[in-house]
């Protein structure tokens, strides 16, 4: 750190995303991108005349993708906020919305307390239920804005959109915001509650579902106000902040529903087949409707497990936080990822039940 580096950021604690391995044939599963290519036509778009066109700033509307994401949600244009990847929208309603304080889970994505931190907003961080599920009265009359991902990670666990209409109802002076990351591997958004609910914010990327982590595109939709005041603020921050390949990128993806359809069934029949597979070797699997499955082990412990897959080549994610280290969540591969992973998994146990007896002797 040097010392010009503005007061209040000295005591900052950046996010730490899960690794990027370089080279090795790793099996990844530790940051949930979709494991299957982007659409043909997505790479057909980038492929043609838009690398061309990277000469010119991009649209600083993103009208092409705005479009694309509105027709596909049947809402106006002015409802759709694009930025450079989901965390750049959040960025974006802390700036807007933080007055007051912004009330999240405290086991929930690891980027809404950094952000509290960067923009300086007071964090309020609500322990989860026991059962790791989220009891809505406690953002019901939040008197701060309120911010859920639902399914929220890294559980999967997931809100029923009446459950949160109830938490919009008591909280009509302050936005809701719902990060909807991993909506579309089955749960249901909470977009049809947009009509009736000014004060709701749904946030949403392209980096799971739709196959495009690396294009870095996010949006959000909300009434026209709020989505106007987000605009205020991109405007105010980095207008072009969705660039040329990336706008082309994203509207093909939102058009290609066939390709989207067809991935996130695939990813989601693996899932199950997955958790199926850790219940018959004794795990405790969370209820996911999301593109991961958060699982402890029966005879070994979290950190020791995900050492051991690591020793295996496989990445899964792991956190040291008391209340979930039993834990490692475990991105849905492809099929054949998820058979090494489960072949090296049933290895593990067994070493360790092995090991285990050796002990008892
Ligand atoms: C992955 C993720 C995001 C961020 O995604 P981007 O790649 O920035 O679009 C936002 N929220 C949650 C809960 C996530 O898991």
């Amino acid at each position: 750190m040097s010392r010009f580096l503005h007061s209040k950021y000295k005591e900052l604690a950046p996010y730490v995303p899960g690794e990027q391995p370089k080279g090795q044939p790793l099996v990844k599963l530790n940051t949930n991108e979709n494991p299957y290519p982007p659409s043909p036509k997505v790479i057909e778009a980038v492929r043609g005349a838009e690398a061309q066109n990277l000469r010119l700033y991009s649209d600083p509307e993103a009208r092409q993708l705005v479009n694309a994401i509105a027709g596909y949600y049947r809402l106006l244009p002015e409802q759709v906020v694009v930025g450079n990847g989901s965390d750049e929208i959040l960025a974006f309603c802390y700036m807007a919305f933080g007055e007051d304080g912004i009330r999240y889970p405290e086991i929930s994505y690891g980027f809404y307390p950094v952000f509290s931190k960067t923009f300086s907003v007071e964090g309020q961080a609500i322990p989860l239920r026991e059962d790791f599920s989220i009891d809505i009265r406690d953002y019901q009359h939040a008197g701060k804005t309120v911010l859920i991902a639902n399914p929220n990670a890294p559980t999967g666990m997931c809100l029923h959109p009446a459950q949160i209409e109830d938490i919009l109802k008591t909280n009509r002076e302050h936005p809701v915001i719902i990060d909807e990351a991993y909506v579309d591997f089955g749960a249901e958004s909470c977009v049809s509650l947009l009509p009736r609910y000014d004060n709701l914010v749904v946030v949403q990327t392209f980096s799971k579902s739709r196959n495009l982590a690396g294009g870095r595109l996010g949006f959000a939709l909300a009434s026209k106000e709020l989505a106007g005041d987000l605009n205020k603020i991109k405007f105010s921050f980095n207008p072009y902040n969705v660039n040329r390949l990336s706008i082309a990128a994203g509207a093909a993806a939102m058009e290609d529903i066939a390709y989207f359809t067809q991935c996130t069934r695939r990813v989601v029949a693996t899932r199950q087949l997955t958790e199926e597979r850790l219940l018959a070797l004794g795990f405790t699997v969370l209820a996911s409707k999301a593109n991961f499955l958060f699982a402890k082990p029966g005879n070994i412990s979290g950190s020791e497990y995900f050492q051991r897959l690591r020793q295996r080549d496989i990445l899964v994610r792991h956190w040291d936080i008391p209340k979930i280290a039993d834990y490692v969540r475990i991105t849905i591969g492809s099929e054949e990822e998820m058979e090494r992973f489960y072949q090296a998994t049933k290895e593990i146990l067994q070493q360790a039940q092995q090991e285990g007896a050796g002990d008892a002797i």
